[in-house]
C-alpha cells in the first residue's frame, strides 16, 4: 500500500479494528493482538487529527510525545490540550525519547534516570504517568537497550517486542519492510505492533517529502487560525492582502484551507487561482463550497490583475 492519504488511513485503521484485538504495551497480548502506536514527530496538530480518526474508527492507540521536539511544543497550552484530548479519546500517552537532546545516554542507569525525569514532567504538564517509551530516531546504539522495561517503563524496542511481535512501520513515509496490507492480511497468529507517524498521512496521496511539508503547514495553519481568531476577538485589523479571500475559505475543507493559506502566504496567487478553478471543475465539493470557491476566484482574479506580472 503506497496510498498515504487520510482516507486510506481510515480504511487501514478500520480494517485493524475489525480483524485484530486491541492490545496495550502492558500485559500479555492475545495471538491476534495489535498494538497501534504513533510516534509524534513534526506536528502535534496532525497527531490530533489522527487521534480523532482512530477514535471514530474504534481504535485505542498509543501516542508517544517528544518533550524536546523542534517543531511543536507539547508543554504549550494548545499542546497540553491536544495531549489531554488523547486520553479523553481513550488512547494512551507514552514518552517519545529524544536521546539526541540529552547526548549522554550511554548506560542503562542513565537511560532509567532520564526516563524517570521525563515521567515527572509528563505528570506535571499533563497529569498523566507514561507507562511506555519509544526512542526518537534510534541509532544502532539505542537499539542495544534490549530490556523490557527501564525504571518500570516499557521499552517499545525491547528484545521481546522485536522477537515475539511482527512489526510494520511507516518511517520515512513508506512501509519499508512489507506493505502494511500484506502484513495485516497474513493470517498470522503472532501479535503485531504497527508504528505510524501522523505527519506521513495527508489529505492527498503525495510522496513522502510533500506530505511532510503538508504536516508542517498543518501546524502553521493551526497557529494562523488562532492569530486570525484573536484579531477578531480583540477588535484588531488583520493586515493581510488576502483577508477577504481567506475569510471566504473558512467554510471549505481544512486541507484546502491549508493549501490556499500556504500559497497565498508565499504570494503564489496564480497557483491558488488555478487550484481553485481545478477544484471547481472537479465538482468534488458540495454546492456551498463550490460557491465559496467561485467567489474566491473572483477576488483573486481582481487581485492578480493588480499585481505586476514581472515581479
Ligand atoms: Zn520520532
Amino acid at each position: 500500500m503506497n496510498d498515504f492519504s487520510i482516507s486510506a488511513y481510515r480504511e487501514l485503521v478500520g480494517y485493524a479494528v475489525n480483524n485484530f484485538e486491541w492490545a496495550s504495551y502492558l500485559g500479555s497480548p492475545p495471538n491476534n493482538a495489535i498494538i497501534w502506536r504513533h510516534d509524534c514527530d513534526f506536528s502535534l496538530s496532525k497527531a490530533s487529527e489522527i487521534a480523532a480518526i482512530d477514535h471514530e474508527e474504534g481504535m485505542r492507540s498509543n501516542f508517544f510525545i517528544n518533550l524536546h521536539a523542534t517543531t511543536y511544543n507539547a508543554r504549550s497550552k494548545s499542546g497540553q490540550l491536544i495531549v489531554r484530548s488523547f486520553l479523553d479519546y481513550g488512547h494512551t500517552v507514552g514518552i517519545h525519547l529524544d536521546v539526541a537532546y540529552y547526548g549522554d545516554i550511554w548506560t542503562e542507569d542513565r537511560l532509567a534516570e532520564v526516563l524517570i525525569a521525563e515521567q515527572v514532567q509528563f505528570e506535571s504538564h499533563f497529569g498523566l504517568s507514561p507507562k511506555a517509551f519509544s526512542f526518537h530516531n534510534p541509532t544502532n546504539f539505542e537499539m542495544n537497550f534490549l530490556s523490557q522495561t527501564y525504571a518500570g517503563i516499557v521499552n517499545c524496542y525491547s528484545k521481546e517486542f522485536r522477537t515475539d511481535y511482527r512489526y510494520a512501520s511507516d518511517s520515512n513515509g513508506y512501509w519499508r519492510h512489507q506493505p502494511i496490507s500484506d502484513v495485516m492480511r497474513a493470517n498470522s497468529q503472532i501479535p503485531l505492533q504497527v508504528l505510524t507517524h501522523p505527519a506521513w498521512w495527508s489529505i492527498r496521496p503525495f510522496e513522502a517529502r510533500e506530505r511532510l511539508v503538508q504536516a508542517l503547514a498543518h501546524t502553521m495553519f493551526f497557529e494562523l487560525s488562532a492569530y486570525d481568531r484573536n484579531l477578531v476577538i480583540y477588535g484588531r485589523e488583520n493586515r493581510s492582502d488576502f483577508v477577504d479571500a481567506l475569510h471566504l475559505l473558512k467554510g471549505i475543507p481544512e486541507d484546502l484551507q491549508i493549501v490556499f493559506n500556504t500559497l497565498l502566504s508565499f504570494g503564489f496567487i496564480e497557483a491558488a487561482l488555478n487550484l481553485a478553478k481545478d477544484e471547481i471543475c472537479k465538482r468534488s465539493l458540495d454546492a456551498p463550497n463550490q460557491e465559496l470557491l467561485q467567489d474566491f476566484v473572483v477576488i483573486l482574479s481582481k487581485k492578480a490583475r493588480t499585481e505586476d506580472p514581472i515581479v
